[in-house]
């Protein structure tokens, strides 16, 4: 443990000084950006803590680095030693990518951006004192608390998969890693004439898409390999949650025969040795391979937060800055919020969270009002081939008056087919966006 790491105990209210701030080096402060500078004492500007390098996370804390002109002193926490993407994970279920595809090192935020990376994993806020205690015991002191743990399973509303031996078997891959590649493995070992079926929960839950997205996905994989084989999606939703026209001509006509789509199949249990999904009012469905996505909600350390304020599931935010509505201090990100209307629970959302986020955070360190009017973005790839893709985008402006963001109408939009060009931006909008949160 790290005895630089907790700061004196600041007095109730008491904010770093506008002039502390602008000394400690706009323009001028390059060195602490430097690699073995970052963990050393000194003038700060502030201290932030981050937990969870993912999309929220990741970028924050690299964009509070950045606009704090390496100023605030920013600590990410996260038990991963690299980050795995979800976007584009599907692929590895399709057979045409694989995990490393997915992985890109955290090495560039302490080395470039000089971010304390800690590799450990949050277990307690204590809000009052502003420190989070950690799995190892070390505890991190903080003005500012950024948290985006993204989503915890809900593996209480599933009957017989609430148990390790179960999740073993009855795969979610519903955060990309070893799951991902355990699930293909089940469809390389499924004989043709197969039955894959993916149940779906209501939503809100991480990605409308992607579920979508990982049928055409494993389709496309049996066109090729196992052409007897069918893809069954259980949805517990009444209809298709995004692109509903594009996904269901891919499957109507580039893998005819081969999908098929049966809406309001709310799972409640499932038959782990027989592999048997049991719905609340359908008939119960045998598959050769089940890949059962549970109900989410926050991350478990945002209800040990306190920040867990809508349905007992997610976080509502002030969304000029990203601030607990409840729990001052602690700014959440990501999948675990109570989105605003028409905001999907995506990476790009995550990332464009972050960056409201991170320029409000360091001018609240500097004393500064943040901007009172945020613009968002987001575009949602879906990758039905493994080289055609389809698209869905909106854009998000701040509403004073009604304190939400709400969607610009005629700002956003869908593809009007699947195509190769949409394939070569959905790889471009992967890359980039990756190295705009790490590089
Ligand atoms: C199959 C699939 C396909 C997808 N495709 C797309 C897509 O094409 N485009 C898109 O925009 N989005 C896509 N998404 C959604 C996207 O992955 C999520 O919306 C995004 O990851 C959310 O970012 P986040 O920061 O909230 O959570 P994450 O990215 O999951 O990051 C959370 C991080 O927090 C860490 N963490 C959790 N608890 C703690 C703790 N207590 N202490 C320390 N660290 C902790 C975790 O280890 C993790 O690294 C897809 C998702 C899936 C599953």
């Amino acid at each position: 443990m790290s005895g630089q790491m907790i700061r004196p105990r600041r007095q109730p209210g008491m904010r770093t000084p506008r002039r502390e701030f602008l000394k400690a080096g706009f323009g001028t402060a390059a060195a602490l950006a430097l690699p073995g500078c970052a963990s050393m004492g000194g003038s700060s500007a502030g201290k932030v803590v981050v937990v969870g390098a993912g999309f929220g996370g990741a970028t924050a804390a690299k964009y509070i680095r950045m606009w704090s002109n390496a100023t605030v002193d920013v600590t990410l926490v996260e038990p991963n030693p690299e980050f795995i993407s979800c976007p584009m994970s599907n692929l590895v279920l399709g057979g045409s990518k694989d995990l490393a595809y997915l992985t890109s090192s955290y090495s560039s935020l302490t080395a470039r951006h000089g971010v304390k990376f800690v590799r450990d994993t949050a277990t307690t806020v204590d809000a009052e004192r502003r420190v989070v205690k950690l799995a190892s015991g070390l505890e991190l002191a903080y003005d500012r608390l950024v948290m985006s743990p993204g989503v915890d399973f809900m593996w209480d509303k599933v009957g017989g998969l609430d148990n390790a031996d179960a999740q073993s078997r009855i795969l979610h891959a519903w955060k990309a890693g070893p799951q991902t590649v355990a699930l293909r493995r089940q469809l390389e070992a499924m004989p043709d004439g197969g039955v894959f079926a993916i149940s779906i929960p209501v939503a809100p839950y991480r990605c409308p898409p992607g579920p979508y997205e990982r049928a055409c996905q494993v389709a496309w994989y049996f066109k090729r390999a196992k052409p007897k084989s069918k893809v069954l999606i259980l949805d517990g939703n009444p209809d298709v949650t995004s692109k509903p026209a594009l996904f269901k001509k891919a499957w109507a006509e580039e893998f005819k025969g081969l999908v098929e789509y049966r809406p309001n199949y709310v799972l409640t249990d499932v038959e782990v040795a027989t592999k048997t999904a049991k719905f609340d009012v359908q008939d119960p469905v045998r598959a050769d391979v089940l890949n059962v996505l549970p109900p989410q909600r926050a991350g478990a350390i945002a209800r040990s937060a306190g920040v867990v304020t809508a349905n007992d599931r997610w976080c509502e935010v002030d969304f000029v800055t990203f601030e607990s509505v409840k729990v001052k201090n602690i700014h959440i990100l990501g999948d675990a919020i109570q989105v605003a209307s028409g905001m999907p629970k995506s990476g790009h959302m995550a990332n464009q969270h972050a960056k409201v986020c991170a320029a409000a955070v360091v001018a609240l360190l500097a004393g500064q009002a943040p901007n009172p009017a945020p613009v968002l973005n987001n575009t949602c790839y879906s990758m039905i081939t493994d080289r055609d893709s389809i698209h869905v985008c909106s854009v998000h402006q701040y509403d004073g008056e009604k304190k939400t963001l709400l969607p610009v109408p005629g700002a956003g939009g869908l593809s009007p087919a699947m195509s190769a060009a949409e394939g070569a931006y959905a790889f471009a909008w992967a890359k980039n966006i990756w190295a705009d949160m790490l590089a």
